[in-house]
């Protein structure tokens, strides 16, 4: 095969379980003498000579094969048809979703979303002129009202310009948008995510899910009634923290053309080299979420039992409030953990004392990080001070609590 055509994998979600998929996805065509893995295609121009809807790849801007074999790959996870679209960032993925909401409609998004998507939702609200709204995302009933109400004001306003808010399936022609992160960067709320979506497509508004926390191979928010599913594949897709980079996935053709569009336009794109980076990462991930799970639910269990502990927060701990519904929805709990010290003084102590854990921002790699989340302004202040989010990774689980335990003390 040449490099331009498209690397067509072997492997799909209905034949295999995800935990082959991410080892044997997005690979070249079996042939003798082929590459076992994807080059790192460094073009950035395609010959075509005519039309060149008839091209698979013409400018890298718009596609490029350096992207096609993590995009499949994302795409036979999250269980779509259509392969999905890498972006520079998460919060570039991010941002052009939210550009989907149309002017005069509504972006009702979590109290406690990734701040970054907080953030960039004000931003876009103000400039395109759409209002947003943020709730408790696992109060399912006053999401269900903040849709109704939502709603109400989207169709008086439509009438008041003669203009039609239809429920169709695009973009353009919905109310609005719900966004479900679940569970919650770093409050680790869970949502009814079946739930939301069936009561927000009732009502004309596309549902998209950060599923960043979780993974394809914990939920596949399309299979619960999600439009969109939006990752921070820095996360535990690349699962290295050596790489910085977003996706979206969808299963409707119109809304992927419209991403894909955008992402075009804005041209803030992602890099052969990072992306070839990810789906290295994506081989591990079903062996480095195990372990990093199972550290993080012995971990967690030995916090909430912890005097100097006021609050754990993880999902599969049989009290905690997110626990019965992760249980039906996801196939397991992650490794994200937040606790609460009673100050913030408490918490900077502890993440200045520990010596294994690294302090640091961000998550999903495979050391394990902490970080007490009100250090940065912009975390929405009904966070508590003295709240310190775990990553917890892939060491051996004695020697992360040893250390943890120190630092407690
Ligand atoms: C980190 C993160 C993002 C932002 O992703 P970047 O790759 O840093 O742009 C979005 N959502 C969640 C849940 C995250 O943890």
């Amino acid at each position: 095969m040449t490099q331009s055509e498209p690397a067509s994998s072997p492997v799909t979600h209905s034949e295999f379980a995800p935990d082959t998929i991410v080892v044997e996805t997005g690979r070249p065509q079996r042939a003798d003498g082929a590459a076992v893995n994807p080059p790192i295609d460094l073009s950035s121009t395609f010959v075509s000579a005519g039309d060149i809807s008839e091209s698979p790849y013409v400018y890298a801007r718009f596609d490029t094969p350096a992207w096609t074999p993590f995009e499949e790959a994302l795409g036979q996870l999250e269980h779509s048809a259509l392969p999905g679209l890498v972006f520079g960032s998460g919060l570039a993925a991010i941002s052009a979703v939210i550009s989907l909401v149309p002017a005069g409609g509504t972006l009702i998004i979590p109290t406690h979303a990734y701040q970054g998507a907080l953030a960039s939702a004000e931003q876009i609200a103000e400039r395109q002129a759409f209002d947003l709204v943020t709730v408790d995302i696992s109060d399912t009933e006053a999401v269900i009202a903040a849709l109704d109400e939502a709603g109400r004001a989207t169709a008086d306003r439509a009438t008041a310009e003669g203009t039609a808010a239809s429920a169709s399936a695009g973009a353009a022609g919905s109310r609005g948008m719900l966004w479900i992160e679940s569970p919650t960067n770093p409050m680790l709320e869970v949502a009814d995510v079946p739930a939301l979506t069936a009561a927000a497509k009732d009502r004309g508004f596309l549902v998209s899910v950060d599923n960043t926390f979780a993974t394809p191979l914990l939920q596949t928010p399309l299979d619960l009634g999600a439009d969109i599913v939006v990752h921070s594949v820095t996360k535990y897709l690349a699962g290295h923290s050596d790489v910085v980079l977003g996706a979206i996935v969808t299963g409707n053709a119109g809304l992927r053309e419209d991403l894909r569009t955008e992402r075009s336009m804005r041209g803030g794109i992602a890099g052969p080299f990072e992306v070839w980076l990810a789906l290295r990462g994506l081989r591990t991930l079903a062996v480095r979420l195990d372990r990093a799970q199972a550290n993080a639910q012995a971990i967690a269990e030995r916090l909430a039992a912890h005097p100097a502990v006021i609050e754990t927060r993880y999902p599969g701990l049989p009290n905690d409030p997110g626990h019965a519904r992760a249980a039906a929805q996801m196939n397991g709990f992650g490794a994200i953990i937040s606790f609460t010290v009673e100050s913030a003084d408490r918490a900077t102590a502890i993440a200045e004392a520990v010596r294994l854990w690294t302090p640091a921002t961000s998550l999903g790699g495979v050391e394990s990080l902490l970080e007490r989340r009100r250090r940065h302004p912009s975390e929405p202040a009904t966070v508590p001070e003295g709240l310190i989010r775990l990553s917890v990774g892939i060491e051996n689980l004695d020697d992360l609590w040893a250390d943890l335990e120190t630092a407690l003390a």
